[in-house]
């Protein structure tokens, strides 16, 4: 069954791949059908991630996959959260973002400098489908004092995995995949469908 994917983006095309293979699922790019991208007037990663979904579904007749994440920090009430892409402005400025984000953490100590990666990925098997199948995943951190690392992307070398020590942009990118909050999101979505 081929699926659409409602987004432009190559990395997550080829994690969504590797993720379905041996499923019986084609990922085709919304591109591929000329589909542009979807407005994001959701108040939560849910809600945008099933309009990004709709969008496609109804655009192509096919059933369509979306996802939708961003990092959220306990000390800023969870900001950036859904605007964690343009949070200084313009779209996907990863070091004006940064930059932005060390500024608001200035004087925050080490130990209430928690915050999580959060990322929803939904399935509708056709535009006005009234039972999506969602599937969630966090990954919790600390943001540092100063960018460290060169892999990842977006907030990836403030971010600190408690666990190996490492930022995410100093991780190996098929660790990060299994203990993102995508990776785990795309687990348990790979998980319902087999069970469906
Ligand atoms: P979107 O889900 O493509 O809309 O991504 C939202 C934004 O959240 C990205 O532009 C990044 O700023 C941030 N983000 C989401 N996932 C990650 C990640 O794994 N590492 C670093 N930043 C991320």
């Amino acid at each position: 069954m081929d699926l659409v994917l409602a987004s432009g983006n190559p990395g997550k095309l080829a994690e969504l791949r590797q993720l379905l293979e041996g499923s019986g699922h084609v990922v085709r790019p919304q591109s591929e059908f000329g589909v542009g991208d979807a407005e994001e007037t959701g108040l939560t990663f849910v809600e945008n991630a099933l309009l990004k979904a709709r969008h496609a579904a109804r655009a192509t007749g096919l059933p369509a996959l979306a996802d939708d994440s961003g990092l959220c920090v306990d000390a800023l009430g969870g900001a950036p959260g859904l605007y964690s892409a343009r949070y200084a402005g313009g779209h996907g400025d990863a070091a004006r973002n940064i930059e932005r984000l060390l500024r608001e953490l200035e004087g925050v100590p080490d130990d209430a400098r928690g915050a999580r990666f959060h990322c929803a990925v939904v399935l509708l098997r056709h535009a006005t489908d009234p039972q999506p199948i969602i599937a969630e995943g966090s990954w919790s951190g600390r943001i540092l004092r100063a960018p460290r690392g060169s892999g990842g992307f977006g907030y990836d070398p403030v971010f600190l995995d408690p666990e190996n020590a490492l930022t995410a942009a100093e991780l190996e990118p098929a660790v990060k995949n299994t203990i993102s909050h995508r990776g785990r999101a795309l687990a348990s979505l790979r998980q319902r469908l087999d069970e469906i």
